[in-house]
């Protein structure tokens, strides 16, 4: 059994120093992992990700702790010999951040339970992310800013930061933020005057290393309150990209950062407001061409329609703007008009005025659909006066379309994505009803 002295127990500034390589293993993914007898990395655990960084000219990629064998080192690069000794650097920009945000947590945790009792019953540092979930009452942005303000206070007045080693029995009677996860020596991280609490991991010298906490959100998880927060150079980061956002979205409307919301909301009312609008102007011009189609249905039918249109049969032009009117059986007046269309960039609510206009008129069925970008969209309707059942005609049209639609007997609605088969769907229907 091989063992590893942890330097980065006692000193978490330690960036470089000198090991002796006492084995080599390869893991189950083929990568080699080298143990040594001392190390300053910090291998994954308690809820902190790796150190990486270099060992000799090999890349450390990651480091697995194994408890009392040691930690192994996965590295990528010329492999040293056992024996060998070995010059080991940490990625120092890395460590600062994982330091901050694992130190931050301590400091935040403490803050929480100092001001409201709620303790925290798990954090993650992770690649980007930070969270604690703590047991907090009532939580409010206000109850959380309390705590972050805090959390600063003791950040900004630079406390120390120090290790103290004890047996299980000292422990016991001191005033621990939680219990102990171990038996045994444990390792106590004093943040004067504030908090005390066993931990394995890195930590800052003094808070005033932290820099500074925010918290981005929080929400109810699972009974606890999660906490989403960053510290130092991730606090800063966050910053500059929140700041970058805000510029842009007031850049947008050439005024102030802090004008965006108040023009945003507006922004948002108006276009209510327009559509409003727009929703009754188009049932005044959907009336206007509903008398237009049914104009020229009647043209077809009173002149040389009969030639240019087979009986019985919708002819569907693609084209925008065209269209073909039958009525069944043109050589008598008892059929119904049926107006078949097909347009592009139409809403469903757009399709559903034209169509109650037409069927305003008695004696009228409308088949009508639109190429909504990569949704086919059908509307069909008829007068009360007219004979057809609109919903077993849509879920034969839909069928087509490949997606789903119904309604009542009168009016129905559906879609699909099969946008190509929009003109097909709809002769469909309408020989459907010829039929019938
Ligand atoms: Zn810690």
């Amino acid at each position: 059994m091989s063992t590893t002295e942890r330097l980065y127990y006692h000193d978490s500034r330690l960036l470089e120093f000198d090991a002796r390589v006492i084995s080599l293993s390869e893991l189950d993914d083929g990568q080699i992992a080298v143990t040594l007898d001392q190390t300053a990395f910090y291998p994954t655990g308690g809820g902190q990700p790796t150190d990486t960084g270099t060992l000799g000219d090999a890349r450390v990629v990651d480091c697995i702790d194994v408890e009392d064998d040691g930690v192994l080192h996965v590295i990528q690069g010329p492999t040293p010999e056992v024996g060998d000794t070995v010059h080991g650097k940490i990625d120092w920009l890395r460590r600062l951040d994982h330091l901050q945000q694992h130190t931050g947590q301590h400091i935040l945790s403490a803050a929480f339970v100092k001001l409201f009792d709620a303790p925290t019953h798990s954090f993650r540092v992770l690649e980007h992310e930070c969270e604690i979930d703590i047991a907090l009452d009532e939580p409010s942005d206000e109850r959380i800013e309390e705590a972050v303000d805090l959390a600063n206070q003791i950040i900004w007045e630079s406390r120390p930061i120090t290790i103290r080693q004890v047996t299980s029995e000292q422990a016991a009677t001191l005033p621990l933020r939680k219990e102990p996860a171990r038996e045994g020596e444990l390792r106590l991280i004093e943040i004067g005057d504030f908090d005390l609490t066993p931990c394995g991991g890195t930590h800052a010298k003094s808070t005033g290393e932290v820099g500074v906490i925010v918290v981005r959100s929080w929400e109810r998880a699972k009974g606890l309150t999660r906490v989403h927060f960053r510290a130092g150079v991730r606090a800063l980061a966050d910053y500059r990209k929140t700041n970058q956002t805000a510029r842009d979205v007031a850049a947008l409307f050439s005024a102030g950062r802090e004008d965006s919301p108040t023009l945003v909301s507006k922004i948002i009312e108006d276009n209510k407001r327009l559509t409003r609008r727009v929703s009754e102007l188009e049932e005044v011009a959907s009336r206007v061409e509903a008398e237009e189609l049914l104009q020229e249905a009647v043209s077809y039918r009173t002149g040389s329609g009969s030639d240019r249109v087979p009986v019985g049969m919708s002819v569907i032009d693609g084209e925008r703007g065209s269209s073909r009117t039958v009525r069944e059986g043109s050589d008598n007046n008892q059929g119904p008009f049926v107006i078949a269309k097909v347009f592009d960039d139409r809403s469903a609510d757009s399709l559903k005025h034209l169509a109650l206009a037409l069927t305003a008129h008695p004696n009228t069925v409308a088949l009508l659909g639109s190429r909504d970008g990569a949704t086919a969209r059908l509307v069909f309707a008829r007068s009360s006066d007219a004979a057809g059942d609109m919903n077993m005609l849509m879920r034969g049209a839909c069928s087509i379309l490949g997606g789903r639609g119904g309604g009542r007997p009168d009016m129905a609605q559906g879609g699909g994505k099969d946008v190509a088969a929009l003109d097909k769907a709809i002769q469909a229907a309408a020989q459907g009803l010829i039929e019938s």
